[in-house]
């Protein structure tokens, strides 16, 4: 390419600041970028240089160069034409320093003549101010810090000479050297492992040729090695070699205004070796080749792209405020600052994607209806693993203690916020899927009812569970995120199986007492029929005095209580048979069973009471003394109705069958055993309730005398069927009746003898 189009000095050269509000813009950095300015001041707008030049994502995939030499020695005018920068120079005429501080410019040759990629990527130059004590007088306080800069960033120094000038060993330029080699001694105290070697590369200008450039080559390391034998070294460094810290590289270029041509075409072959060229070199010897590449790995500083700015303003604030440059302290503050940026970076693409989700659950959750969230488990993986490795790509290139440190803090952070969700989630799963279990059972049973079949309420629970598990077991695996150790819901599960297994309990609780409901009411109709036909036994009076049938037990009034209680006990047991069975169908514990069978007998002895009071009530009771007490005494043993005459003992016959119906009031009045004369062990029957019996399944349970000790009814009031005052008056009525019967009689013979 020409390089005729090479530009004229800049009219204004501070020009570096972009201007407040406005989008900085390329034009504003077309002679680069001033990083250090006269004043010392470094320049916050570096970063923004950086991003303008699309260096900021390179990573290690850049470069950076130094150039030094003294004032006005064409420096500016060969990074220019090797470059392609637009660093102003001296104009001819006025002879008058231009370059202040430090300029930057990243290299704008990035292809060749054919259009290849001739230079490597993210070459960028920094143009030194030169010293010549003519401008700047005796100002080696500049020199010495800028030397000291660029020792801690570059990694090529081009040491920039005439060729008059080799040789003159106390010129300036050895001052300048002397000033590197003592602030490069420095930084290497401290950083003795973590510092790279650096390549001085000497470009010895106006080269006329006579003397080879192997010649100026000896004698510069002649030189050289006498100022390095000549500086201080600090302890423990005495015996250290200028090899051990830098490789050395010298090139001579024509005279460019006497021979431009000549000038142009070296520049171009020096630019070729700016490429990448990683191929192995001698570690110690100098390089002779004209072609050896100069940007070695083993150069780089390792500063990460995106850290280089905030990493330089803080070497030259050390530098500027002459503190102990600590270059690996400053790499893992660097590291430290640059990770939290990252990892904020990465949280603002974490956040957008998982703050809504949170928001919603937290809303859901306000609300008392925690919702399943859908697709939460994708979100969560990729907002995890997109921070993490967007983290990873860009943090990992620093100080590897701090990024480890600083990951591990990033996943806390982030971890914490999926866990939060995760529970959230199974939270609500938790809840859904006990609800639907609980309603899937309920309208299981309800279906199983309404067919009228025996349901299996065991297997309804089975299935329904089975369901619940499942599809709790899909939600948790839905939101399991990837590589994360603490996700899984293991615990969760056990809880929600745990939780099924409660509300199962109480459903068949539930089954338990709609089981016990049926029983009951089989009972009820059971019980009611056969203690009414005891009852209607009684209007047969001669059934105490008949001589028993062929074969069957005799039948007394006075053991109509042992009757009722046979009837009863053997009814109640049969219920007990078939509750059990059922219950056991489903499962029910053996403690569940014992409660519900207590239940049944007590529940039981209520509906015989209820009955037998029924059957003693006024009219009732009274009805049956009646037939008993007419039965006894119309009828004659053999059962034939008497016709009476007046010869009958009417008086005799009435007495002895109303005293023989007379009796049965007391017998009546108290439920006893005629074999033991007392009442039925109704307290032993019952039992004593199960240990494992509770407040609810006691609610609706009518306390019983004699069982339930603390009522204060004996079991004797308990079988008390007719209080003495109403036996008394059970008595007179039946008395008046049975006098009615008896005169209806007496007219009834009267009657017969006047017909
Ligand atoms: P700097 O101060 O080192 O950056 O020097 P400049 O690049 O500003 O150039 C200073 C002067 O030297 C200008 O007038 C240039 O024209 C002149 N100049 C540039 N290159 C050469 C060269 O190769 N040989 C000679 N003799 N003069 C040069
Ligand atoms: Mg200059």
């Amino acid at each position: 390419p020409s390089m005729s189009t090479q530009k004229s000095a800049p009219s204004v050269m501070n020009q570096h600041f972009a201007p407040v509000g406005e989008q900085p813009t390329m034009e504003q950095y077309q002679h680069g970028v001033q990083v250090i300015d006269e004043d010392k001041e470094f320049n916050p707008n570096l970063s923004t240089y950086f991003q303008l030049e699309k260096v900021t994502p390179a990573g290690f995939n850049y470069h950076i160069i130094s150039v030094f030499g003294s004032q006005s020695t064409g420096k500016s005018t060969l990074l220019n034409y090797l470059f392609g920068t637009d660093f102003g120079v001296m104009s001819e005429q006025e002879r008058r320093q231009t370059t202040k501080g430090i300029w930057m410019s990243k290299n704008k040759r990035g292809v060749d003549a054919d259009g290849g990629k001739s230079m490597a990527d993210n070459i960028l130059v920094m143009d030194v101010e030169g010293t010549d004590g003519r401008e700047r007088g005796e100002d080696q306080d500049f020199e010495r810090k800028s030397a000291l800069f660029a020792l801690a960033t570059s990694e090529v120094l081009i040491v920039n000479i005439w060729e008059h000038q080799v040789g003159l060993y106390q010129g300036a330029n050895m001052g300048l050297l002397k000033t590197v080699f003592e602030v490069n001694l420095q930084l290497f105290v401290k950083g003795r492992e973590t510092i790279p070697r650096s390549l001085l590369f000497f470009v010895i200008r106006d080269h006329i040729g006579h003397t080879p450039l192997v010649n100026l080559k000896n004698t510069l390391i002649q030189d050289l090695s006498r100022i390095w034998s000549t500086i201080s070294k600090p302890k423990g460094l005495e015996n250290s070699k200028i090899e051990d810290y830098f490789d050395f590289a010298f090139v001579g270029l024509p005279h460019k205004i006497l021979k431009p041509e000549a000038f142009q075409q070296d520049v171009e072959k020096l630019s070729l070796r700016f490429n990448e060229g990683y191929k192995d070199r001698k570690k110690h010897g100098l390089v002779d080749e004209s072609s050896e590449p100069i940007l070695l790995p083993e150069y780089h500083r390792r500063i990460p792209a995106d850290g280089f700015s905030t990493y330089a303003a803080n070497i030259w604030d050390q530098i500027v405020h002459n503190k102990d440059l600590d270059l690996p302290t400053q790499q893992e503050l660097l590291a430290q600052f640059r990770c939290d940026e990252i990892a904020r970076e990465v949280l603002v693409g974490f956040d957008e994607a998982i703050i809504p989700l949170e928001e919603q659950q937290a809303l859901d959750i306000t609300s008392g209806k925690p919702k399943i969230i859908t697709g939460l488990g994708q979100v969560m993986n990729s907002a995890r693993s997109n921070a993490l490795s967007n983290f990873e790509t860009a943090a990992s290139r620093y100080h590897k203690g701090v990024y480890a440190r600083k990951r591990t803090e990033l996943e806390g952070k982030v971890d914490g916020r999926l866990k939060a969700l995760t529970q959230g989630q199974l939270a609500a799963a938790h809840k859904a899927g006990v609800n639907a279990f609980s309603d899937a059972v309920s309208a299981a049973v309800k279906d199983g009812q309404k067919k009228g079949a025996q349901y299996d309420f065991a297997e309804i629970v089975i299935i329904e569970k089975k369901n619940a598990i499942t599809r709790f077991e899909a939600e948790g695996m839905a939101i399991l995120v990837k590589d994360a150790s603490w996700s899984n819901f293991k615990q969760e599960l056990n809880l929600y199986r745990k939780d099924l297994d409660e509300v199962s309990a109480k459903l068949r609780k539930d089954e338990m007492r709609r089981l016990a409901t049926r029983v009951e009411r089989w009972v009820r109709s059971r019980l009611g029929d056969s203690v009414g036909l005891e009852f209607n036994k009684l209007g047969s009076g001669r059934a105490g005095n008949g001589a028993p049938e062929e074969g069957v037990k005799p039948k007394t009034e006075k053991d109509i209580w042992d009757r009722i209680w046979d009837v009863f006990t053997e009814m109640v047991s049969e219920a007990e048979k078939r509750f059990t069975e059922r219950a056991r169908s489903f499962d029910a514990s053996p403690e569940e069973v014992e409660i519900g069978l207590w239940r049944l007998r007590r529940k039981s002895w209520g509906v015989l009471h209820t009955k037998i009071d029924e059957e003693v009530m006024e009219g009732n009771i009274l009805l049956k003394l009646r037939e008993n007490f007419e039965d006894k005494f119309r009828y004659d043993e053999a059962g034939v109705p008497r016709i009476w005459r007046p010869t009958d003992d009417i008086e005799g016959l009435y007495t002895k069958a109303r005293e023989s119906t007379v009796t049965l009031i007391p017998l009546l009045s108290r439920f006893r055993l005629s074999t033991t004369s007392s009442p039925p062990p109704l307290d032993a029957w019952i039992g004593i309730a199960p240990s494992a019996v509770a407040a609810a399944d006691e609610e609706d349970l009518i306390p019983i005398g004699g069982v339930d000790e603390e009522e204060g009814k004996s079991l004797e009031e308990e079988m008390t069927i007719l209080n003495d005052a109403k036996q008394q008056d059970l008595t007179v009525r039946f008395k008046k009746m049975a006098d009615g019967v008896f005169v209806e009689a007496k007219r009834g013979a009267l009657g017969t003898v006047s017909s």
